[in-house]
């Protein structure tokens, strides 16, 4: 049996950047995700890439500092991906907080961002205010301040590229596989057991994952050396390290010890809908009236997300939905904004739910700290095994930049310098990529919008989609007639991206899923193409089909009247 240095448990955006940075150092790296990359808490972010302005209220300046850096170099290096966007936040007489006080906050921002080449924050006046957003509620509206911040548009994909990283440095990453054991040499953790895609990639593994996107409960406690069931194998590591966010203390628990739970979960929806006439025109980021939450109203995309709440939660984070009471709240807040915009329950396209992995606190969900910390389970028993708790998606890097450290320390390992992830996708943003694509794409049967979209998803790889075009134009058809992606995609997500099921492709590899029709419409379309890459059986494609209407109804429904 291979001894890997580091398995990871979870292919969000933390287990993802971690196995990139620790590959890229010369580890032998197991990646294990039991559904598929990106599809836990990441998928269902507020997509900001920011430092947390708010953060600074509650004395949380390094944090701050640290996703402030971590924001400037995504933009940097991942500009397809990560844009920056201005925000507006209307001040109001009587608000929350003071505008100079706000205002001192917004400069201790500019001054923590350093150099970034983003504007820095400006003060508008009333008119301004309205100028920029003429249908906002004048009512007692007294001005404003705009200030940069990022907007991750595919987060999923940045999960994608940070496991093609690490593949790409030789690390193992296995989707579909789930760790339902602890293995144990006396008390230090030395391996998993794991169940699930035998071998990545092969038709057994596939067939495996039809409908394993529906809700799954805890895995069940394997006890330390013993043998699940006889559909498991070991793997050895010299380190694991826990990364399964809202599942984190799950995966504690097959340790088979009842310890005090590391996390606190809080539950965050959102809701997407077509931007409403009379709505906004930008980023706002508002206060609540009814309660005094931060609530953010974002352009994204063609569609507009509105979010979010902030509810403990402590139920099965498979489980999580949207429900009726937040959908009422986000949509009351939104119009108290924006009083002429028709908005109702049935602009909304969708919602969709969250678990922030936060730590156990009592205090208010707002006040926990979004720091994360890297426990070492050596304090209380158990060698060998790490967890992460907290974390934000702007922060990856950093994180897994300290985990990385930490284990090349612990493992005794010669230190190699850091990976600034997605380094080598740092071609200049937009036109420089664009232009030469365009060129290269010149006689096929690719539109400008499409070649604009390819550039967005895919960077400088976005030409090995144009490739499979040119060898075979048939694979330039669209696959949905609503959305710019192209057959070509489902190639690449298949051979290089690891997707197995029809949700992989839709939801998580192109833009399909997330957008107003959802991939409703072209679900036999896209299976069929699927179908092809992937070597499904006619019976197959059928039940992806079900698999992926099924799953839509039940997860982006939530808080609807047509919920479940
Ligand atoms: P996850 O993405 O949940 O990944 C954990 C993975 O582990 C899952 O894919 C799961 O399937 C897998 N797993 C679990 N158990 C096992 C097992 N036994 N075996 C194998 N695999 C397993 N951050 C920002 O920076 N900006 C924002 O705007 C922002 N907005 C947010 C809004 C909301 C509502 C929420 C909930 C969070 C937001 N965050 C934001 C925070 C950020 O999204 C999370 O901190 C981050 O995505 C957590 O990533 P993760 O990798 O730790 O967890």
């Amino acid at each position: 049996m291979d001894t890997y240095d580091l398995l990871i448990i979870g292919g969000g955006i933390n287990g993802t950047a971690i196995a990139a940075d620790a590959a890229a150092r010369g580890l032998s790296v197991l990646l294990v995700e039991k559904n598929d990359l990106g599809s836990g808490t990441s998928a269902a972010s507020s997509k900001l890439i920011h430092g947390g302005l708010r953060y600074l209220q509650y004395g949380e300046v390094g944090l701050v500092r640290e996703a402030l850096r971590d924001r400037e170099l995504l933009l940097r290096n991942r500009p397809h991906l990560v844009r920056p966007i201005e925000l507006l936040i209307p001040v109001r007489a009587g608000g929350p907080v003071p505008p100079w006080k706000l205002e001192l906050g917004l400069m201790l921002y500019d001054r923590l961002a350093g150099a970034s080449g983003l504007p820095r924050h400006r003060r508008l006046s009333r008119q301004e205010t309205l100028e920029r957003e003429p249908d906002l509620e004048p009512a007692g509206l007294l001005g404003g301040f705009v200030y940069p911040d990022a907007q991750a548009l595919f987060p999923e994909r940045l999960c994608i590229e940070l496991a093609r990283e690490a593949a790409g440095a030789r690390a193992v990453i296995r989707t579909r596989t789930e760790v339902v054991g602890l293995c144990c040499d006396g008390a230090r953790v030395v391996g998993a057991w794991l169940r699930g895609a035998s071998r990545p990639g092969t038709r057994e593994a596939r067939g495996s994952a039809v409908g394993s996107e529906r809700p799954q409960g805890t895995a069940t406690g394997a006890h330390a050396l013993r043998l699940p069931s006889n559909d498991c194998e070991a793997v050895s590591a010299r380190l694991v390290v826990n990364a399964a966010g809202p599942w984190v203390d799950a995966v504690r628990r097959l340790l088979g010890i009842e310890r005090r739970p590391l996390l606190g979960c809080t539950k965050g929806s959102h809701l997407v809908m077509r931007p409403p006439a009379q709505g906004p025109r930008g980023p706002v980021y508002a206060t609540a009236r009814s309660d005094g939450r931060p609530f953010f109203v974002l352009p994204w995309r063609e569609m507009l997300l509105i979010g979010t709440t902030d509810i403990h939660y402590k139920g099965d984070p498979a489980a999580v939905r949207a429900d009726p009471a937040e959908v009422a709240y986000l949509l009351a807040e939104t119009a108290a904004l924006f009083p002429r915009a028709p908005l109702s329950e049935d602009t909304v396209l969708y919602t969709y739910a969250g678990l922030r992995p936060l730590p156990a606190s009592r205090d208010p969900a707002a006040r926990i700290t979004r720091r994360h910390r890297v426990v070492d389970h050596a304090s209380d028993g158990a060698p060998g095994l790490w967890s992460i708790v907290g974390g934000k998606l702007t922060t990856h890097r950093t994180l897994a930049e300290q985990v990385v450290d930490r284990a090349i320390r612990a493992l005794r390992r010669k230190a190699l310098p850091h990976h600034a992830h997605g380094a080598r996708c740092s071609a200049a943003p937009g036109e420089l990529d664009l232009a030469a694509l365009r060129r290269s794409a010149a006689g096929l049967p690719l539109e400008a919008d499409q070649l604009e979209y390819l550039v967005r998803l895919y960077g400088p790889r976005a030409e090995e989609v144009v490739e499979k075009v040119r060898r075979n134009p048939a694979s330039g058809e669209r696959i949905c007639p609503q959305n710019p992606d192209v057959a070509a995609q489902v190639e690449v997500a298949v051979e290089q991206e690891w997707a197995v099921t029809l949700a992989d492709l839709l939801l998580r590899r192109t833009g399909i899923g997330s957008s107003p029709c959802q991939g409703l419409d072209c679900a036999e379309r896209a299976a069929a193409w699927m179908g092809q890459a992937a070597g499904w059986s006619d019976a197959r494609r059928v039940e992806e089909i079900d698999a992926y209407r099924q799953l839509i109804r039940q997860r982006f429904r939530g808080g609807l009247r047509t919920d479940g």
